[in-house]
């Protein structure tokens, strides 16, 4: 496990699908302002199989390097 999904949020529209297509469940999160986050203390249970990057309507979200 080398990564990580990271939403640009200038991008996020706000639809709540990656929250919905994560097949571990509850990794990402909505913010005050309705854009998406990857919860950072989730970082270990992500299984990295780009179910969010593939479902996200808008292609906003990037799978990088983990620091
Ligand atoms: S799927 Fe994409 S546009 Fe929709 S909430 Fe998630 S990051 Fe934002």
């Amino acid at each position: 496990m080398t990564q990580k999904p990271e939403v640009n949020q200038d991008e996020c529209i706000g639809c709540t699908t990656c929250v919905s297509a994560c097949p571990v469940g509850e990794l990402f999160a909505m913010n005050d302002e309705n854009k998406a986050f990857f919860k950072p203390e989730s970082v270990d249970s992500c299984c990295e199989n780009q179910e969010c990057v593939r479902n996200c309507p808008v292609q906003c979200i990037h799978m990088v390097d983990r620091s």
